[in-house]
């Protein structure tokens, strides 16, 4: 920080604590006058004082009449269209309430400012127009400032100056109420005060040094440019002037006509040094260059003083007033001319404007629509918002396309297109990752005979939670550790609808279970995705990193991961685990396979490890149950008792509930049932592996992914056979992947002897 700038936002910081008292204060330090409170605002009836007669008031009140008449011209107007769709656009605009016009005091007080700056505002219609200068050692405000105010009709004018008028006005203090934007030039606090509080309140532009480039050829009058160049340095030591002339005679004659009317200067050492630090003479004698060069000091003003300035004006880009022709002297548009002559100093051209009526006035878009219109844009604007992931905006369009009485799903749910399930025939069923293998019958009467002595007609009280309860005993786990679903699909649905949502994110694997992304979209969570590795296995280093980036709300890991089979060293899913809890999220393990895969990856324990954990699990696989839909999670007590909040009443029918508990006692034989599923998976591995162009990944699931030249003719010619695989739509990394499920040996054998078949 500069000291200006230092020493500005204590002032600012002052007045914002103590109001006047810091204006006062601050107003006796740099002004050299104690004033109290009620000398802040200059009474009325000075206001109102006859403005005594003199040629300079009358001059003053020439220039107020055509600066007027100017500014009336160009006043914007609000304007309507409409199109062919029947649609009203437009811009109305509309004049600031308040603004205040600072004039500096001492040498630069200058009335034309005022006038400048208060006639665009009334004319653009602001009703609050403050007045603020600083006032001399006798606690007044220079004359000159209060003829031109009186001239100009201000009511409501303050003696305050520097940084502290700025804050006054930006903050609003008990005498000087805030206003909305403030106007007019000061020095270097002035400036940086407007800076500070730019966004607190409007600002009209930073003023810097000014500056004019005088575009001379052999038809100017030397002695009139040399002149014009003089008025510009006068102002002070850093004004920019700058000639450009066609030839070396021009600048000569230009050089000598400013030496001499320099001789008789009253403001000579300004000018002088102002010329010499800053001043530039250059012939250039191509227009096009003169042009460029212009456009690169994009000066405040430009006098074109050539033969035909109108030809040459398409080639001035950057300027913030331009003079055309050697009869148009800048000291007259400071003054008289009409135009504003308060414009972008410092280079600012490049991008700024003159002032003008606009400036004390503001935009608003203006927009009537028809319900046709809208229902006809609808889907297009709904795209666009769910593009942006904010469903709500399309709601906002899609309740008014809506027919009367229809009604309407959540934004989210919109653009979400069901689970299709794809029923394809044939006797040997490798593609759904199924039992080979239906329950027993004497276990279907069993589970029969059960239920017929039940009451179907009450709602259930202890069975189901008897179940439940006996899952947590065989994991080892407290009661209130397990809830159960029709499937596991609606568990991990239930986890999400509580742990993701609007805002919230989700990591999953890919390639990995196809239906996490849909239960993203569902849920309107936002899906990041952790690659596998090259050979398709998981990378904990990847995921761990894709967690401390991405620091999701609910981490999803499919263990064994379908459709890959691939698997995770329990040690691993201890350290995800860990830096999931770091992040605050919930750590989902999906293990859908998990009969299948060996011992050592068992993961019960680490719901009694970890507070952030959930295993889901199935009984459609191992169980040989997925037509009864029946799947389970296991949680910390705390967790789950959280997720039993989306559990409608009685959700679990006794069907369900009794089926576990028969499945259960029988646990052994499905138990065998997996270990054979598993050597056949082996043994089909192995065997595929064998044949030309099929590459084989590794598994501990009962199915495993297998990559070949053509996945979709391979899929089709196995078909033919009356044998369904899985082909693996959706990656573009699987597009030749096929996935199939181990099923009886017969099944089997007589998928290898296909696959054999056709790699021929
Ligand atoms: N998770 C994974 C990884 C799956 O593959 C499946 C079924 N294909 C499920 C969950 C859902 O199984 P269910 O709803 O039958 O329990």
């Amino acid at each position: 920080m500069t000291d200006i700038a230092k020493s500005v936002a204590e002032i600012i910081a002052d007045v914002r604590a103590r109001g006047d008292q810091a204006v006062l204060d601050y107003t006796e330090r740099w002004d050299g006058v104690r004033l109290g409170p009620g000398d802040l605002r200059v009474p009325a009836e000075k206001l109102e004082a006859e403005v005594e007669e003199s040629n300079f008031a009358a001059a003053f009140s020439r220039a107020v009449e055509r600066i007027e008449k100017f500014h009336n011209t160009v006043k914007p107007r609000t304007s309507l269209y409409e199109d062919e769709d029947g649609v009203l656009m437009g811009m109305r605009w509309t004049p600031i309430s308040s603004v205040g016009l600072y004039v500096p005091g001492g040498k630069a007080a200058y009335p034309s400012t005022l006038a400048m700056t208060a006639l665009p505002a009334r004319i653009a219609g602001v009703e609050r127009i403050v007045v603020v200068s600083p006032p001399g050692p006798d606690g007044e405000i220079s004359p000159q400032v209060m003829m031109a105010a009186r001239i100009l009709g201000i009511e409501e004018i303050y003696r305050a100056g520097g940084a502290q008028a700025i804050a006054a006005l930006a903050i609003g203090t008990e005498s000087i109420p805030r206003v909305d934007k403030i106007f007019g030039p000061g020095n270097a606090f002035v400036a940086e005060a407007k800076l500070q509080l730019f966004g607190e309140v409007g600002i009209d532009m930073f003023a810097g040094p000014s500056e004019l480039v005088v575009y001379a050829d052999e038809t100017a009058d030397p002695r009139w440019a040399a002149a014009d160049l003089l008025a510009q340095a006068e102002h002070d030591e850093s004004t920019r002037v700058t000639l450009l002339a066609s030839g070396e005679g021009v600048l000569k004659a230009v050089r000598q006509g400013v030496a001499e009317l320099l001789e008789q200067s009253p403001r000579r050492k300004t000018i002088e040094i102002s010329l010499e630090r800053n001043g530039i003479f250059e012939v250039i004698s191509d227009p096009g260059r003169a042009a460029a060069r212009i456009n690169e000091i994009a000066p405040e003003h430009l006098a074109l003083q050539v033969a035909n300035p109108f030809s040459f004006l398409p080639l001035v880009k950057n300027a913030g007033a331009i003079f055309l022709g050697k009869e148009s002297p800048v000291a007259v548009g400071d003054y008289f001319a009409g135009p504003n002559h308060v414009l972008p100093t410092g280079g600012t051209a490049r991008f700024a404007s003159c002032l003008s009526v606009e400036d004390f006035m503001k935009r608003s878009n203006l927009v009537r629509m028809n319900l046709d219109f809208v229902r006809d844009s609808g889907p297009a604007v709904e795209e666009l918002a769910l593009g942006e992931g904010l469903p709500a905006h399309a709601d906002s369009v899609a309740i008014r396309c809506q027919e009367p009485g229809q009604a309407r799903v959540r934004g989210g749910l919109q653009g979400v297109t069901p689970y299709l399930l794809v029923e394809e025939e044939g006797k040997t069923k490798l593609n759904q990752n199924e039992s080979p293998w239906d329950i027993p019958t004497e276990l279907k009467d069993e589970i029969s005979s059960r239920l017929r002595d039940l009451p179907w007609n009450r709602y259930h009280q202890g069975i189901p939670q008897a179940f439940l309860d006996r899952i947590a005993a065989d994991a080892d786990l407290p009661a209130g550790s397990v809830l159960a679903a029709s499937g596991s699909n609606l568990i991990l649905q239930w986890i999400f609808e509580a742990y993701a949502g609007p805002g919230r994110s989700i990591l999953v694997p890919s390639p990995s279970f196809s239906l996490y992304p849909l239960w993203a979209q569902v849920t309107e969570s936002r899906l990041e995705t952790v690659q596998l590795s090259d050979d398709l296995s998981y990378d904990a280093e990847a995921v761990l990193a894709a967690l401390s980036n991405g620091r999701p709300d609910v981490t999803v890991l499919c263990l064994p991961n379908n459709p890959t089979g691939s698997e995770l060293a329990t040690e691993d899913v201890r350290k995800i685990a860990a830096a999931v809890g770091e992040c605050g999220g919930l750590l989902v393990i999906d293990e859908a396979y998990r009969e299948f895969s060996a011992e050592s990856f068992d993961r019960t324990a680490l719901v009694r490890e970890f507070d952030n954990l959930v295993l889901v699990r199935t009984c459609s696989k191992a169980f040989s149950a997925a037509g009864m839909r029946l799947g389970y999670l296991l949680a910390p007590v705390a967790l789950a008792t959280e997720l039993s909040k989306l559990v409608p009443p009685f959700h679990l029918g006794l069907f369900t509930a009794v089926l576990g508990d028969v499945l259960w006692e029988n646990k052994a034989l499905f138990d065998e049932r997996a270990a054979m599923l598993n050597a056949e998976r082996k043994r089909m591995q192995a065997a595929a592996a064998e044949l030309e162009g099929v590459k084989v990944f590794a598994s501990e699931a009962n199915f495993f992914l297998f990559e070949v030249a053509d996945a979709g003719k391979v899929h089709e010619e196995l078909k033919k056979r009356g044998i369904l695989i899985r082909r693996q739509g959706g990656s573009e990394r699987l597009e030749n992947c096929l996935r199939v499920s181990a099923g009886t040996t017969e099944e089997n054998d007589s998928f290898l002897d296909s696959l054999r078949e056709i790699q021929g």
